[in-house]
């Protein structure tokens, strides 16, 4: 079966929009890259339950450390899991699988 490879978004580069004192990242990542990034340049560590301030571009949510990544993904940059078959496109790798295991079957 083939995959596009390009088009997930784990391979497809994202701009990073987290404001650290009053300037914005703008630093394009690769999708896999973002929680080492995260990580590493801005100190989010996702061992933390607590809550804090999203400091993405105009964002004021209050978010918990260990969703942080999550609502970035899904709030900030639109990543979106494409169906191999018809291209649907879906917020969560789980409902994209589920949703191509019904697809595939019903063929065209
Ligand atoms: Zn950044
Ligand atoms: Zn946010
Ligand atoms: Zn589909």
């Amino acid at each position: 079966m083939l995959i596009r490879i390009a088009s997930s978004p784990e391979h497809r580069l994202h701009t990073c929009q987290w404001v650290d004192n009053t300037t914005s990242c703008r630093t394009d990542i690769l999708g896999q890259q973002f929680p080492a990034h995260l990580r590493e340049r801005h100190g989010i560590t996702a061992v933390d339950s607590r809550l804090m301030k999203c400091r993405w571009d105009g964002c004021r949510e209050f978010v918990q450390v260990t969703n942080v990544f999550v609502h970035i993904q899904q709030k900030h940059i639109a990543w979106k899991y494409a169906c191999y078959n018809c291209g649907m496109e879906f917020p969560r790798a789980n409902l994209r699988n589920t949703h191509f295991n019904q697809c595939r079957n019903t063929g065209n």
